[in-house]
């Protein structure tokens, strides 16, 4: 027999089956030595109150042995000698499109400018060791795209758009943890990412599809308004999904000039703000112990308004660290991410500000981009023209004041003492000032010279939207050509970009049967 029950219980008896099974038996007048087994299919943390509560949803086995798939399968058919489909970018957003083209009987042939997960490794060891970034491999560019070497959190809002449980279940068909299933803000962790993206690719290359690294799209080949293939190293011939994520900039300037449509997109500029992962958990835990041996490293998620534009905390990585994800010589841009047991000794967040189009001066399309650009190189120089990253203590921002010294970072390259209030554009450094000040007062202690902001966060999402037709996602004008995932403006993470991929492979499928 199996039950399922909804129940809330502390965290030592969430984390310890032998003492979960004692509970739920004990509750339900249940024999112990009856219960085989208990599945926690759904988790989260109430942690609003000094107690702390988990709530989970849980099958229970009684008199029966665990029999259930932990997750759904999907059969991927082999799909050598079938129609080709050229998928640019072997990010999320190209991953999935090509695994769903493989279900649809057709054959993916990935086109991606950087290396395998495995060698990119390297280059981003040599940023710490070199100080420079190789413009074709990095935190942004390479197998798995920018969500390889990222926190891999996969909780996404935009559950409407299409079916984000199916991308969590073929993440645990390719090795991810099926805890992904259960948790309500699952994360994989960057340590555990590039086994998984490593066995999507396999699925895709056993199943008859192509993987291509260091091949760098230059070009579409267009026959009138219709794309029939791709330049890179040769040329390639098929409908395009174009999944090229926010960081490709020569691909925007290159549709530009093409006078392919696209237009300029709003985007959030801000820091990343590092604090001590102990003074977050005794924080959000209300307690001075922290979160003790069976609490997770605390979130948090902070917003507010100030000025008409919206301030807040984006990307959090408890447990994490900051690091350098420029895509090109001559920037410093920082962004986040944590292994999977959130165990380091600092917590951090990008804390931006809202950026609409109409803030920047101007009617150009790619104003926005050249915004991001022209503050990456600030930033840059600011930063001695090395990635060590300008930065400075919390409370001295809000004040004013240069930072004298700088606490212990996680960020590798190194820090370097700048004032953030004086060369910021006013516009980001009063809302961010202002705005710190709510959260510390939402938040007693957030707000410390513990913490330091560490410049400057302009990735959060593209700057140019590519513009698509809603129903059968491809260009408005150009037929054969599906824009894709963040770098079209039509995802904001790895899952929303994963289910953007499998509707662009949908709808690409649909094209082709009809031409
Ligand atoms: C450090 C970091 C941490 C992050 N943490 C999280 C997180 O925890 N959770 C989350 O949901 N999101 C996170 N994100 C965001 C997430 O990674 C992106 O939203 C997601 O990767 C977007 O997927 P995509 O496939 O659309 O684009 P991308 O992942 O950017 O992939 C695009 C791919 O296209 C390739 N490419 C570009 N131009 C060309 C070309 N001309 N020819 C061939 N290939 C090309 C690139 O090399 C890249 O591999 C993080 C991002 C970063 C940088």
């Amino acid at each position: 027999m199996t039950n399922e029950y909804q129940i809330r219980v502390v965290p030592e008896v969430a984390a310890q089956e032998d003492r979960l099974k004692m509970w739920i038996a004990d509750e339900q007048g249940i024999d112990v030595r009856t219960i085989n087994g208990v599945r926690i299919l759904k988790r989260s943390i109430d942690a609003r109150q000094r107690q702390i509560f988990v709530n989970l949803k849980v099958r229970v086995y009684v008199n029966e042995q665990p029999h259930d798939d932990e997750y759904i399968r999907t059969e991927y058919p082999n799909v050598e000698g079938k129609l080709q489909v050229i998928v640019v970018g072997a990010g999320p957003g190209g991953l999935f499109a090509a695994l769903r083209l493989i279900e649809l009987g057709l054959r993916p042939i990935v086109l991606e400018r950087g290396k395998n997960v495995h060698d990119r490794k390297k280059d981003l060891a040599n940023i710490t060791k070199t100080q420079k970034v190789d413009p074709e491999s990095n935190y942004c560019f390479g197998e798995g795209g920018a969500g390889a070497y990222s926190d891999g959190k996969l909780y996404t809002r935009s559950k409407k758009r299409g079916n984000t449980d199916k991308i969590l279940n073929v993440f645990c068909q390719h090795g991810a943890s099926t805890a992904i299933l259960a948790d309500a803000h699952p994360h994989i962790g960057t340590d555990r990412l590039p086994k998984v993206i490593e066995a999507m690719r396999n699925t895709i290359i056993n199943c008859g599809g192509e993987v291509h690294f260091q091949t760098k799209m230059t070009q579409l080949i267009l026959q009138g308004d219709q794309v029939v293939g791709c330049v890179a190293d040769r040329e390639y011939r098929g409908p395009v999904i174009l999944a090229t994520g926010h960081s490709a900039r020569d691909v925007y300037r290159y549709l530009s000039e093409a006078k392919v449509e696209i237009e300029a997109k709003g985007i959030a500029v801000g820091v990343r703000l590092e604090h001590p992962s102990q003074l977050i958990d005794q924080i959000q835990y209300h307690s001075k112990q922290g979160r003790g041996k069976y609490l997770p490293a605390a979130e948090y998620a902070m917003v507010t308004q100030v000025e008409g534009r919206g301030v807040y905390s984006f990307c959090m990585c408890p447990g994490g660290f900051v690091i350098p994800a420029a895509t090109d010589k001559e920037q410093i841009v920082v962004n986040g991410m944590s292994p999977a047991n959130r165990g380091t000794q600092w917590s951090n967040s990008g804390m931006v500000v809202e950026i609409r189009p109409e803030d920047i001066k101007g009617d150009e399309v790619l104003k926005v981009m050249h915004y991001q650009e022209e503050l990456e190189k600030i930033c840059w120089q600011q930063g001695n023209m090395k990635q060590t990253a300008p930065a400075q203590r919390m409370a001295d921002f809000v004040n004013g004041k240069l930072s004298y010294d700088l606490p212990k970072s996680s960020y590798a390259p190194g820090l370097i003492s700048s004032p953030l209030h004086f060369w910021l554009p006013k516009s980001i450094s009063r809302r961010l000032q202002e705005g710190f000040k709510t959260f510390g007062r939402n938040a007693h202690g957030f707000l410390t010279n513990e913490a330091v902001m560490i410049a400057v966060e302009t990735r959060t999402s593209s700057p140019v939207r590519i513009l698509r037709d809603r129903d059968t996602l491809q260009h408005v004008r150009i037929q054969g050509l599906f824009p894709c995932g963040e770098g079209a403006g039509y995802a904001g993470g790895i899952v929303s970009a994963g289910v953007d991929g499998e509707r662009c492979a949908e709808m690409c499928a649909e094209y082709l049967r009809h031409n």
